[in-house]
């Protein structure tokens, strides 16, 4: 008989798990509600038009990674890979702009892109999603920027970088979609093949691009940060104002482009230190026409998703390597005290970080290095060795530094 598994890609969540996801959801139902956000749910499929009109026919969520069927009246449905057009379709449909704006709403759910899988990305994952649809006001971008930054910090994710950006509007966008087509034209020979022959489709993928001719070139591309309106600049400068006086940190990256074509003026992204390539925590932006895209009346709207994977990948990261310790041995009689002395810079350094104590021999200092768990055995005899404990590796650092150094590449990640 076929041995039955669950679909590739797909997560079975098992008791510990999932009550890790009951609580990040709570923290915030808490964050959120406190800043007025209310919790609202859309189903879990729709027309496929909400996704092709709402998150646009171009994007590599339409093109290639929607779980779209028919049902038994030959209609097309798509199980929704984001929230956000979901949303702003029952926001017209339920005449939401006849209540008090903005509406602030916000949801937690599972989401479907049929995606590669791979460590932090799966076919069906779970969002937390905030929006507040009905207002321009910059303090909703920041407010919302803020809220999600207390979540992190709450939820253990440890540090996080914020990327920051504004996309300007759809014409202003055009306008330098085109100069950038041109301004790459003009170079084409020192661009990679692959950027090359994207030019008509996505010139912006030529930011990211690793090839070294072409990154040569992008330092001298056109930004679209420089071509936004004058308005939309003071639109991102009063964000950039707010989040500065909440002590907020970010970076300006100009070539920040994000997978859907809704996004209007500003736009940004968390990233986690302790995840490897998906370190995308969750990003969010304006989405200014969207509403009306999707045939309401004109109503600006602000919002993010973020993925509670990845929230507990990165939580997870983090007490693994606070957990984690080194074990300093003492290999020669009077090496106590620089034992004692190395220890604490280590633990300055915030490793968990044990000595011998307890007068034992080389072989009994090693097997309580195990006992404890250590991952790295520092070594204090004629020198200074540091030993992997995972590969039994053992080299000779060659200063103190060195031994931080040595230490941290053993660490778990
Ligand atoms: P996006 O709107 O595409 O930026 O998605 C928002 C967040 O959802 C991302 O930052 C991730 O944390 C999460 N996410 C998106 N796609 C996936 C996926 N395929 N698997 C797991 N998490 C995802």
């Amino acid at each position: 008989m076929k041995k039955l598994q669950a679909p590739r890609g797909t997560l079975d969540v098992l008791p510990p798990d999932a009550r890790r996801r009951l609580e990040i959801v709570s923290i915030a139902d808490e964050v959120l509600g406190r800043a007025g956000y209310e919790p609202m749910e859309t189903p879990v499929f729709e027309d496929t038009e909400v996704f092709a009109r709402g998150v646009g026919e171009s994007t590599d969520i339409v093109q290639k990674e929607m779980f779209t069927f028919e049902d038994k009246a030959g209609r097309s449905l798509t199980l929704r890979p984001e929230q956000t057009a979901g949303i702003s379709r029952a926001y017209i449909e339920h005449g939401m702009h006849k209540l008090a704006q903005p509406v602030k709403v916000w949801s937690a759910g599972p989401f479907f892109r049929h995606e590669a899988p791979q460590a932090g990305r799966f076919r069906q994952f779970t969002q937390i999603d905030a929006e507040a649809i009905g207002s321009d006001d910059p303090s909703l971008d920041a407010e919302l920027i803020l809220l999600l930054a207390e979540i992190y910090e709450r939820a253990g994710t440890g540090a996080t970088r914020l990327r920051l950006s504004s996309l300007g509007t759809p014409e202003t966008r055009a306008g330098y979609l085109k100069e950038l087509t041109r301004f790459l034209r003009a170079r084409e020979d020192e661009l990679s093949d692959e950027v090359r022959s994207r030019l008509g489709r996505n010139p912006l993928r030529a930011f990211d691009a690793d090839h070294a001719g072409t990154q040569a070139v992008m330092k001298e591309a056109p930004l679209l940060i420089d071509r936004i309106s004058a308005e939309d600049a003071e639109h991102f400068s009063d964000v950039r104002a707010l989040l500065d006086s909440a002590g907020i940190v970010y970076v300006i990256d100009p070539t920040l482009v994000r997978g859907l074509d809704y996004y209007t003026r500003t736009v940004f992204e968390f990233e986690s230190e302790r995840l490897g390539a998906q370190a995308a925590l969750g990003g969010g932006g304006r989405y200014d026409g969207l509403v009306e895209e999707l045939g309401g009346p004109p109503t600006p709207g602000v919002g993010w998703a973020a993925g509670i994977e990845r929230m507990l990948l990165a939580a997870e990261a983090g007490a693994a390597a606070s957990a984690a310790r080194v074990f300093v041995a003492i290999a020669r009689p009077d090496a106590a005290r620089d034992a004692f002395v190395l220890a604490r810079r280590l633990r300055e350094a915030g490793l968990r970080v044990e000595t011998e104590q307890a007068g034992r021999s080389m072989k009994g200092q090693l097997k309580q290095a195990e006992r404890i768990g250590a991952f790295a055995t520092v070594i204090l005899g004629d020198g200074i060795d540091v030993k992997d404990m995972q590969t039994g590796d053992q080299r000779e650092a060659a200063s103190i530094d060195d031994v931080l150094e040595m230490v941290q590449e053993a660490a778990p990640a």
